[in-house]
């Protein structure tokens, strides 16, 4: 398997992980021949890392900071942000 269409309908699969060794390999055989292909994996690794990124950012404090309360109680992080 090495043409454009397949490759891009298995991104999402191969960017989880899900696929087997023989289709993992001929992805990145065709990934390293195809400019087109390799920028749309980049994109969609790219896309999936921000979104990471984003919920770690906004949801990690928030989870955090209800922790710490049920830890210490409310009266010791007050004046924390
Ligand atoms: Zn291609």
């Amino acid at each position: 398997m090495s043409n454009c269409d397949e490759t891009l309908e298995e991104l999402q699969r191969f960017l989880d992980k899900e696929l087997p060794d023989g289709m993992l390999q001929s992805i990145q055989t065709h990934l390293g021949s195809c400019t087109d292909c390799l920028q749309a994996f980049e994109f969609h690794a790219e896309l999936r890392t921000v979104i990471a990124r984003k919920v770690l950012a906004e949801e990690m404090p928030e989870g955090l900071m209800d922790k710490i309360r049920s830890c210490f109680g409310d009266e010791l992080t007050e004046d924390m942000p």
